[in-house]
């Protein structure tokens, strides 16, 4: 894969892997752990409303209960049913009783059973109506006595919430006095329920939305809270309470929202958007830190290595002077690098010394002869200045390697060197051995008669040496001769044409003699 031989692809890469696990693990929490909790809070805040409704809707049965109570106890009620206060209904029994204590209708049965006094609102219209029987203007209560009568032809005192034709919570109390053994009848307090009924002694924000009957197989007198979501906003609660009809149970439902789930989810979701894009940032910052501190030297380090190997030159280019300069791991590399390179300049340098000098005589050898020929040609002649040549060649050595020995003419070569090297010792000036008893010398800056002159200055030298030579025919020491040849600006020569007029020079003089130098162009 291509793109993965990029540290930076890399990298990126790896950022996006992790990206990709955080959201991954964000996810899993979100709907492992996150989701399961918001879910059990929710539950648990359905149960705390569920309880605080059937909280209310007890305490609206127990005023109610306690509101019969008084009235059954007191002593105006009892005197009214044994007929000492006739007036007692119209002086007592007003509207305000009914708007206080949240009562729709109160009945009075003498202890037949049969109506002493009924009071209340219609419900229809709302108008309170006080009377003797249910009819004329409690005409409209008429349904609603009977069906309280109904129901209550059981001793239970409890209050209860009862059917038909409205849903209502109703209560009785015989009418009794703490002296008396006998009840003067009973009195019923009738709360009618609307379906949207809102608990009174309850918080303001339960509203029941909705009451229905369910025949139920079994009369089970105690409350039962049940909670299922309907979608995803919103919880059906319904509390199941006995009714007064034994065979039947009330199912009081209210809608809760799911905004405490939502609101739970959007949180977490918020913070991982949030995670997210920190994470984003931090990591857009990780791969700029990245390519700043990691990335761009080791490209420069990567490019200097990949230009040193094209370098043609036999010096080498140290590493970045900024990439030395670093403290870390990479400045330690480019330092190595920096080591390393010196070391092989230096290494380039010693064998470029040792390729261009001769072994035996230590002066320059052919190959140096013919690099150096030509730039020193080029550059004099520019200076509008001649180059001389002076070929030397040592005369009848074979007879002394002969008669001496190959050791001792070898000592007899480097003595002759160590003249040449004494004699020609401007920093321009170049003496080398091309041969294995010629040495040439290139004298920038010397025309003919001054290079004759000092070539034969090197003749004089050499014999004043006095290395004896035996078996020489012409001399008692060992001397040389030398063919003298000149490039000047005016008749430039090549530095092979050169070499060849001196060598020409040189076996012309052989001919004749030895010990002496000649030239070309002489006469
Ligand atoms: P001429 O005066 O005409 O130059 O006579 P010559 O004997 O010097 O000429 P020739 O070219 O016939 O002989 C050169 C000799 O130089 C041959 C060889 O024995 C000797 N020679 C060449 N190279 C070396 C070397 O490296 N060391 C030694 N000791 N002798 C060498
Ligand atoms: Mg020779
Ligand atoms: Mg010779």
């Amino acid at each position: 894969m291509p793109y993965l031989n990029s540290l930076r692809n890399r990298f990126i890469i790896t950022l996006a892997i992790m990206l990709v696990l955080v959201m991954g693990i964000l996810m899993f929490i979100l709907h492992q752990l996150m989701i399961p909790n918001l879910l059990s809070e929710e539950r648990q805040g359905a149960h705390v409303y569920a309880n605080v409704l059937q909280e209310s809707i007890d305490r609206d049965a127990r005023n109610l209960n306690t509101m019969v109570y008084q009235w059954a106890t007191w002593a105006g009620t009892w005197e009214f049913m044994n007929g000492r206060r006739p007036d007692f209904p119209q002086t007592h029994i007003t509207p305000a009783v009914f708007d206080d204590h949240a009562a729709d209708l109160m009945i009075i049965t003498n202890p037949n059973d049969a109506i002493s006094w009924i009071a209340g609102r219609n419900p229809v219209n709302g108008s309170f109506t006080s009377c003797a029987q249910p009819a004329g203007d409690c005409q409209w209560s008429l349904d609603l006595v009977r069906e309280m009568q109904r129901q209550l032809s059981s001793t239970d005192t409890m209050p209860r919430i009862g059917v038909r034709p409205d849903f209502a919570m109703i209560s009785t109390w015989p009418i009794t006095r703490r002296d008396s053994s006998f009840a003067a009848g009973k009195i019923t307090l009738m709360r009618l329920l609307p379906g949207q009924w809102q608990p009174e002694a309850g918080l303001s924000t339960l509203t029941l939305s909705s009451i229905r009957l369910k025949k139920g197989d079994r009369h089970d007198d105690k409350p039962a809270i049940s909670i299922e979501p309907i979608d995803d906003d919103t919880l059906r609660l319904t509390l199941t309470r006995p009714s007064a009809t034994p065979e039947y149970q009330v199912l009081m439902t209210t809608r809760l929202k799911r905004d405490g789930l939502h609101a739970g989810i959007a949180r977490f979701n918020m913070t991982m958007l949030g995670s997210l894009l920190l994470l984003i940032a931090l990591m857009m910052a990780m791969l700029w830190v990245f390519r700043a501190i990691v990335l761009r030297p080791i490209t420069e380090l990567s490019r200097y290595a990949s230009a040193l190997r094209q370098s043609p030159g036999e010096h080498l280019e140290a590493p970045p002077p900024w990439l030395q300069a670093r403290s870390d791991e990479l400045g330690n590399m480019a330092r190595e690098f920096q080591t390393l390179i010196k070391e092989l300049n230096e290494r380039n340098a010693h064998l470029k010394a040792l390729t261009n000098r001769d072994a035996l005589t230590g002066l320059g050898n052919r190959r140096l002869l013919d690099r150096q020929l030509p730039r020193t040609l080029s550059l004099t002649h520019r200076l509008e200045r001649p180059v001389a040549l002076i070929m030397i060649d040592v005369d009848h050595f074979k007879l002394y390697n002969d008669f001496y020995g190959h050791p001792e003419g070898d000592q007899c070569l480097k003595t002759i060197a160590e003249t040449l090297s004494d004699i020609f010792q401007r920093e321009s000036d170049l003496v080398t051995r091309v041969g294995g008893e010629e040495f040439v010398i290139v004298l920038p800056d010397f025309d003919l008669e001054r290079a004759m002159d000092i070539a034969r200055g090197v003749c004089t030298a050499m014999e004043a040496q006095c290395i004896p030579h035996v078996p020489s025919p012409t001399h008692k020491y060992v001397t040389i001769s030398a063919g003298v040849a000149i490039s000047s600006p005016d008749h430039p020569l090549s530095g092979e044409a050169l070499i060849k007029q001196a060598d020409q020079a040189l076996y012309q003089i052989k001919k004749s003699s030895r010990n002496a130098v000649g030239c070309t162009t002489c006469d």
